[in-house]
């Protein structure tokens, strides 16, 4: 290339990105326009509070509200599913055997649309079961490992997806953009991925944590803990969101409860760290052995654990008491799986 040709085509390339940024501005623009007729805040402050855990239900046995000019949330007592609604159609987020029946009268309240996609979030039973529920001729998508695990399951309640995608996707349809990760490693299941919508700041993240409350038992069932304490941060990090849809709880997550539950989970190291380098538990450990013959390792181990998690769980309920929900529930169980992550398994 010459250098005149050199400075055409770097000119020709400039004006080319001046018009492509002008462009995605005009588009942005528009989209945020279209997005500001609706109140996140007021959405927030009605359906993301403690109140509205224990508010009752609606004698149907569920709700729905909207977390997004097109994105509907929908719920019964513990569990949610979304749905948005595209130019073409619904495209769903999860196949829960439970609130599908209520999120498919939901679709026909505020649509004659068909439902044209339904995506798997993982294979968990509680999470999949309801995809049989869905019209035939709605699209089912999921990533590779959930495919995996559905073949081996067999279950007519969980047919086999059309689209099976690996490490990333982007679904795209009637306006709507979804974009799926796998992230390098899984948290819960053995087929998780990270679902965004960033048109409308959506985040689907099913089974990560609970908003507003200390973990379910055992970090919840997590398959790979040490990944799970790194979660939050690394959502935190990566996704700009008003909301985080997570498949459980009648309140719908946002980016503050997800800070907060990221404090938490800082603070529950933290707590770790402390009881181990503590003068009690060492004295404790030290009585522990003494009680012990040689050969009985096994019971000075779980002593050791059960030991640690408990002086933990009191330092947690001690400084987390009224900041979360179920701060006396399983913490004893979630700091016996991080004293053991952290201090045996993967100091
Ligand atoms: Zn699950």
């Amino acid at each position: 290339m010459t250098k005149l040709t050199r400075r055409f085509s770097t000119t020709t390339h400039h004006i080319l990105y001046a018009w492509l940024i002008s462009a995605l501005c005009i588009f942005s623009g528009l989209a945020s326009a279209a997005q500001s007729t609706f109140d996140v805040e007021a959405v927030k402050a009605k359906y993301s509070i403690r109140d509205y855990v224990y508010t009752p239900l609606p004698e149907r046995g569920y709700n729905y509200f909207k977390i997004a000019e097109n994105a509907y949330f929908v719920h019964d007592d513990f569990e949610n599913m979304v749905f948005f609604v595209t130019d073409d159609g619904v495209v769903v987020y999860d196949a829960k055997p439970d609130v599908t029946p209520y999120l498919l009268e939901v679709v026909k309240e505020v649509t004659d649309k068909p439902i044209t996609h339904v995506i798997y979030s993982h294979h968990h039973r509680d999470h999949a079961e309801g995809m049989y529920l869905f019209p035939e001729s709605a699209i089912k998508i999921s990533n590779d490992e959930t495919a995996r695990f559905l073949k081996r399951a067999n279950d007519p309640k969980r047919p086999m997806p059309d689209i099976v995608w690996k490490d990333s996707y982007v679904l795209e349809t009637g306006g709507l953009r979804l974009e799926f990760n796998d992230l390098p490693e899984n948290w819960h299941s053995q087929s998780d991925s990270i679902g965004y919508a960033p048109q409308q700041k959506i985040l689907l993240a099913t089974d990560t944590f609970h908003p507003d409350a200390a973990p379910w038992i055992h970090f919840g069932e997590a398959t790979n803990p040490m990944f799970a304490f790194q979660l939050p941060q690394i959502l935190l990090d990566t996704y700009d969101f008003n909301f985080m849809v997570t498949g459980h709880e009648r309140i719908v997550a946002t980016r503050a409860h997800l800070e907060l539950y990221n404090e938490l989970v800082q603070d529950m190291k933290n707590i770790v760290f402390e009881v181990a380098q503590s003068p009690a538990f060492h004295a404790l450990m030290k009585e522990t052995e003494s009680r012990y013959a040689d050969g009985a390792k096994h019971w000075e181990y779980k002593e050791m654990i059960t030991n640690g998690a408990k002086m933990s769980a009191a330092k947690f309920i001690d400084r987390w008491a009224g900041r979360v929900r179920n701060v006396n529930l399983n913490m004893e169980e979630n700091f016996q799986m991080m004293f053991m992550q952290l201090m045996i398994l993967n100091p």
